[in-house]
């Protein structure tokens, strides 16, 4: 646990058995601990294969009650007049299942929801249905349908307050209060000056894609007057950019948006609310750094800076202290969501050459022998002798490019060229070995170009879409066989036909670590996707936040199984939903393939074969049967 970093990013939810393996702690202690390989090995022997989601629902819970505290304790500890209310944003993980979980616990907790389009809004609705009371906040590009369907719905009863991020959906507001003839409430989103950091930084600034600039909101307050629609003004909006890793920003934002809000109380708006949108982060590495994949502060700091800021600046001012809103959606969903996947194979360089292939070189032509696989032989032997490695390691590299000249001019052959590489390899792997984390300098790439290659299960572009798009970091384990020290370091590799499916970035204290330590794989397979090897499990943690929909099909992977884990209270657990991967057919469908259209051509295609004997009909059957499988089966390897 400790070689992986598991307690400083796991926030207390997971920890590692005596049998070595991975556990869930639900509720945030050791008890009801949920042990990961014992679902993996559980949802196979229901044949649902990894790669697969696992959620947690109860972990879900346990940080929404986790905020809930934090800002509970703030103001109470501040004597804070107003209250506070966390809605969910949507976008974060649109799952039905997640969601109806999201507004079963946020009920209890005063927690509601936001939506930032027309998809958002009408699942939003129908989530929030028969729970008028909960707020819901609706931000994003509006239409005329967009603001109608809202003012009606607040109509109908509902707490519903659209945000106006352009100035045209003030007009659009006015208009249909009149249709209608209701009152509307509704905020406006500002554009602060306190620019965001990190990835998000474009999210705020003065050219920040959303919401209106302080002359603009001062404009928009007289049009409202005018309109005698000033009443309905009773929201301050902003979201600064997702992930705040520096809590310095969220302090200047908080004191600039605290002081908007008070100008316009005194410009004669009734206000109440102030929204400051999402950006409360998740440390993904454990470093509690500010950098992009981590954050320098607590929940309760977090909750606490904003109390305090918003009560100093509002008591000055003589302002009635606002209830306030958070838009937290990363920081509640991150860590129910853990990706399991198995690993396939492994790339690994040779510890020794292979001495029947060098032999084969050197005798082929023995008058001929190329002088650098001559070099190479002879650097070996050094090394066998005891020759300082990181010196035949340079001698190594030299004759290595020398023969690849050769090779190229067609003066070597692959045998020769084979054997040269073999060697050179060994050597590279020896002065590792010997000087492993005491590399001079000069060699310190070599752990990145000879580190193993583990071939997995998964598809990044469909279910780590981050670590692609932002180079984000992830904590990455093996769940399984933590009671052996692992003994390789490698990078992992996608099954999607593109370089860019790897992982080579991974949790590390002073910087991202190029590799990840690993367990050398096992040959006794159980005839398993990984063949000859016995099952090896991967998981990766903290990816319950933005990975599931924002990923793509690349190369028709399609969405992979995810199940709702729940502790029982006798130590066991159970499986409280189980949503099935898309198929083959799914996917097809989804770039407007014909799946039965196929079926059927490739059927006849099969059936003239059998004619022109071209092949059997034993064979013609069992071509049948891998495109009936194959088109109703799972989109990864099985
Ligand atoms: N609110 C708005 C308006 C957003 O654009 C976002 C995401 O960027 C969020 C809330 C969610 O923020 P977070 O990812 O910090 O939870």
């Amino acid at each position: 646990a400790e070689l992986y970093g598991l307690e400083d990013w796991g926030g207390g939810y997971f920890g590692v058995s005596e049998q070595g393996t991975v556990v869930a702690y639900p509720h945030g202690s050791p008890e009801h601990a949920i042990d990961l390989h014992e679902v993996v090995r559980g949802l196979e022997a229901r044949d649902l294969q990894p790669p697969v989601v696992l959620r947690f629902d109860d972990i879900l819970a346990h940080r929404m009650g986790h905020l809930r505290r934090a800002f509970d304790d703030a103001i109470a500890e501040a004597e804070y007049q107003g209250r506070y209310t966390c809605v969910y944003p949507i976008k974060v993980n649109q799952q039905r299942h997640l969601c109806e979980e999201i507004r079963d616990v946020g009920r209890t907790l005063g927690f509601g929801l936001e939506a930032g389009s027309k998809p958002e809004l009408i699942a939003g609705l129908a989530l929030t249905e028969g729970h008028n009371d909960m707020l819901f906040v609706c931000n994003g590009f509006k239409d005329e349908e967009f603001i109608e369907t809202v003012i009606l719905a607040a109509k109908m009863g509902r707490n519903i307050l659209p945000v106006v991020e352009q100035t045209h959906e003030l007009d659009l507001i006015a208009r249909s209060a009149e249709r209608h003839d209701v009152t509307p409430r509704f905020g406006v989103r500002a554009k602060l000056a306190s620019g965001g950091v990190g990835r998000w930084a474009g999210s705020a600034g003065f050219r920040g894609k959303f919401g209106l600039s302080v002359s603009q909101i001062l404009a928009a307050v007289d049009q409202l007057r005018e309109q005698e629609l000033l009443d309905g003004l009773q929201m301050l909006h902003c979201h600064i950019g997702s992930q705040i890793y520096d809590i310095r920003t969220l302090k200047y934002a908080v004191s600039e948006l605290t002081h908007l809000y008070v100008e316009l109380v005194k410009l004669g708006a009734p206000m109440g609310v102030l929204d400051l949108g999402g950006g409360l982060g998740v440390d993904y590495d454990g470093s509690q750094s500010a950098r992009d994949s981590s954050i320098n502060y607590t929940l309760e700091e977090y909750a606490s800076d904003i109390v305090h800021r918003v009560k100093a600046i509002c008591d000055d001012a003589d302002v009635a202290h606002p209830h306030i809103v958070t838009e937290s959606g990363r920081a509640l969903v991150s860590h129910s969501g853990v990706l399991v996947f198995q690993v396939l194979g492994s790339r690994t360089f040779p510890d020794e050459p292979d001495q029947a292939l060098v032999k084969r070189a050197l005798e082929q032509d023995s008058d001929e022998t190329p002088q650098p696989l001559l070099d190479l032989v002879d650097a070996w032997e050094r090394l066998q002798d005891g020759a300082d490695p990181g010196e035949v390691y340079h001698d190594a590299e030299h004759a290595l490019s020398e023969a690849v000249s050769l090779f190229s001019l067609g003066y070597m052959d692959i045998t020769c060229r084979a054997a040269t590489e073999e060697i050179y390899w060994a050597i590279g792997m020896r002065l590792l070995a010997e000087e492993g984390d005491d590399l001079p300098e000069d060699f310190a790439d070599l752990p990145d170009r000879l580190g193993d290659i583990y071939f997995s299960n998964f598809s990044l572009f469909q279910s780590l879409i981050d670590a692609w798009g932002i180079d984000q970091i992830f904590p990455i384990m093996p769940i399984h066989r933590l009671d052996e020290r692992p003994d390789r370091r490698g990078t992992l590799a996608d099954i999607t036909c593109d370089s860019d499916g790897k992982v080579d970035r991974f949790p590390g204290a002073a910087e991202p670590e190029t590799t990840l330590p690993l367990h050398r794989l096992r040959k006794g397979g159980d005839g398993g996707p990984a063949g000859e090897y016995e099952p090896y499990y991967l998981a990766v943690f903290l990816t319950g936040a933005y990975q599931e929909t924002l990923g793509d099909l690349h190369n028709l992977f399609g969405d992979t199984h995810a199940v709702h884990v729940v502790a029982n209270g006798d130590g066991g657990w159970s499986l409280d939903e189980v949503v099935e991967g898309d198929t083959v057919r799914e996917v097809l469908r989804f770039v407007q393939f014909s799946p039965d259209d196929m079926r059927r051509a490739l059927r006849k295609e099969i059936e003239s074969a059998v004619a022109s004997k071209h092949l059997t009909l034993r064979e013609a059957v069992r071509m049948r049967r891998f495109l009936d499988d194959g088109l109703d089966g799972y989109t990864y390897l099985e």
